[in-house]
């Protein structure tokens, strides 16, 4: 069914979207390509000359650039007016954070202050946490921090071991410590996870000056060295009754809703982090000399330079997607109730973009030190930094792993609740499958034959996903690598349609390059994916017979992505500059 406008999560599983029916990074109003130029101004002339100071720990100086951030309204996008937000858009939200993505220390600081400090307050504070907390937030006046992790739980948030008390004046006591703290040494405060009596998950709001609150040491860590990470403790600290945030025994609430945007908002900043570094490897291997010959004229770094641009346009496809897809269901003036159940709405998508866009961001920014050679290793170029900086967006915001169990746990329980249609459109597959093969009549319409590889794309992970189910049932859970080979299927047909839906609708030689390159290589990465997750699941006749179905669906005729690879470099190296 091909359909306008999707607007459930995962339904790009079983259904088309059309034509112009998505939202595109080409697409960007005035307004939202305005905040993307005032973030810009901000970012080149007042953060990156900076790096060096903050990467020495001079929170002055970090605190200062938070509150410059305040003046430029860019801390207000996802606030309501009343509390002095300006509560734009997502879409616009996501301009700013692909925007401050480029200096990812200090984007790793902005990124807890609104992702996971103001947008806990925004959607379950009360009018009076509201009044009290954002708008110092907002404009930058006090920093934020989120604390949920702990040594012994990260992963496992629920199995927090810091302890809430209450007293008999109705003020909490809390004891514990939380681990890894963004912006932990200097925030002002802090959304601290705690069992109330060791049992019910709440959420507290702690502000540094509540007596019994300190914070540790800076952590010694590979990268991201300009952002405060420490451990924020708790010894007797006492927080007021009216500091619950929400409510008691509802901290999981709290705390997954806030990772929903906290993951979108991740994925932007990514998506930043690469573009710009595209940029980077491009004008090296146009200067860079070897054998009498600019680097960027050999095929080998012309395959790397044209994966770096098909995965990252794809990443891009998604983003832009699942943030348009969030506002045409969320228009402003939002109210906090809508946002929540919107962002779930979109969960699925959010942990899709999440592995994707940190994967992308790693695999382009590992290209970009090989790029430059020995100069990559060093600190004389920024490259080597990039590399260090990014390799942490795999671990925080939840693990990678635990996004891609996420993936098909939401479809499924979407299908079993009856939300999402997964059962009776499996089945219908089934029937396909059975029934002599259809042939689609012709077409000469532009991307035709990718359209058709997303579509084959779809049924197959359809299938295994159903496979799974049928073989595994309520302990499909315990199935992890089968679990992970379908989320990397999913991955990959969210990619590969929002990819084809760009190019087709935005038009031109380079777009098209990008989508016919990424959904080429995805359709291998999807038959790999379904061949070892059915292989896991069945044998002998039952496995030939998949395996048989696997083949009829995916009948993928490989394009010539060499020379795709060459033109999307040769446009990187002759623009010095990431394209799109
Ligand atoms: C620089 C930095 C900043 C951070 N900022 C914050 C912050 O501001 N606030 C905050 O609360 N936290 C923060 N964190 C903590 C971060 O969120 C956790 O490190 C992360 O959630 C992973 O938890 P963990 O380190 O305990 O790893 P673990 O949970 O021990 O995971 C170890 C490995 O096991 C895997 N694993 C764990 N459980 C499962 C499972 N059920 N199935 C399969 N695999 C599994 C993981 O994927 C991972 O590969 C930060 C961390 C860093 C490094």
């Amino acid at each position: 069914m091909t359909t306008d406008i999707l607007t459930r999560g995962g339904s790009w599983l079983i259904e088309d979207a059309a034509d112009n029916s998505v939202f595109t990074r080409e697409r960007l109003n005035d307004e939202q390509r305005m905040i993307g130029q005032t973030a810009e101004e901000f970012i080149e002339h007042e953060v990156a000359p900076a790096i060096e100071q903050l990467e020495g720990k001079d929170w002055t100086k970090a605190r200062a650039l938070v509150r410059r951030c305040g003046e430029l309204g860019l801390l207000a996008t996802d606030v309501p007016e009343a509390y002095g937000g300006i509560d734009v858009d997502k879409v616009s939200s996501v301009v700013v954070g692909e925007v401050v993505g480029r200096c990812a220390s200090f984007a790793t600081a902005l990124g807890a202050q609104v992702g996971l400090a103001i947008t806990p307050l925004v959607c379950f504070g009360t009018e009076a946490q509201k009044k009290k907390y954002l708008p110092g937030l907002v404009s930058g006046e006090s920093v934020g921090a989120y604390a949920l992790s702990e040594s012994g739980s990260g992963s496992d948030a629920l199995g927090a071991r810091a302890r809430a008390t209450r007293q008999a004046d109705g003020s909490f006591v809390l004891n514990g410590e939380k681990m890894w703290i963004t912006n932990g040494g200097f925030a002002d405060v802090y959304i601290v996870f705690a069992k109330l009596n060791g049992e019910d998950f709440s959420a507290f709001i702690v502000e540094r000056g509540f007596s019994g609150v300190s914070t540790g040491k800076e952590e010694h860590k590979l990268g991201l060295l300009g952002s405060s990470t420490c451990p924020l403790i708790l010894q007797d600290a006492t927080v007021p009754a009216e500091n619950l945030l929400g409510e008691i025994g509802k901290g999981h609430k709290i705390a997954f809703n806030t990772l929903n945007y906290g993951r979108l908002k991740l994925s932007a900043m990514c998506s930043g982090g690469a573009r710009m570094a595209i940029g980077e490897a491009a004008k090296y291997a146009a200067q860079r000399k070897q054998f009498g010959k600019p680097i960027a004229s050999f095929g080998a770094i012309k395959q790397k330079l044209g994966d770096m641009v098909a995965r990252q346009y794809a990443v891009e496809a998604m983003l832009y997607r699942t943030s348009g897809l969030i506002d045409a269901m969320l228009p402003p003036p939002h109210d906090a109730a809508q946002v929540l159940a919107t962002l779930e709405e979109f969960a699925i998508e959010s942990s899709i973009l999440k592995v994707a866009s940190s994967e992308t961001l790693d695999f382009i920014l590992d290209e970009n030190v090989q790029i430059h050679g020995g100069n990559g290793f060093v600190r004389d170029y920024p490259a080597e930094r990039h590399y260090r900086d990014a390799r942490v967006n795999r671990i925080f915001e939840g693990t990678n792993e635990i996004n891609r169990l996420l993936i098909p746990g939401m479809l499924v329980r979407r299908a079993l609740k009856g939300g999402l249609p997964l059962i009776p459109a499996a089945k219908k597959l089934m029937d396909e499958i059975l029934a002599p093969p259809l042939m689609e009549p012709p077409s000469d319409a532009p991307l035709e034959a990718e359209r058709r590889a997303v579509g084959a794309m779809k049924k197959v992970g359809l299938m295994v996903l159903g496979t799974a189910l049928q073989t595994y049932g309520e302990k499909l859970a315990d199935e992890q690598e089968v679990l992970i080979a379908v989320a990397d299927i999913m991955i990959d047909v969210y990619g590969s349609e929002s990819a084809l839906l760009r190019a087709r609708q935005d038009g031109g030689a380079l777009h098209s390059a990008a989508a016919r390159t990424y959904i080429s290589d995805a359709a291998g990465r999807v038959e790999q994916a379904a061949k070892t997750a059915l292989a896991g699941m069945a044998e002998g006749d039952t496995l030939r017979t998949l395996l048989a179905a696997l083949r009829r669906l995916l009948k993928v005729i490989p394009v010539n992505t060499i020379a795709l690879r060459r033109q999307l470099a040769d446009a990187v190296v002759d623009r010095k500059a990431y394209v799109f």
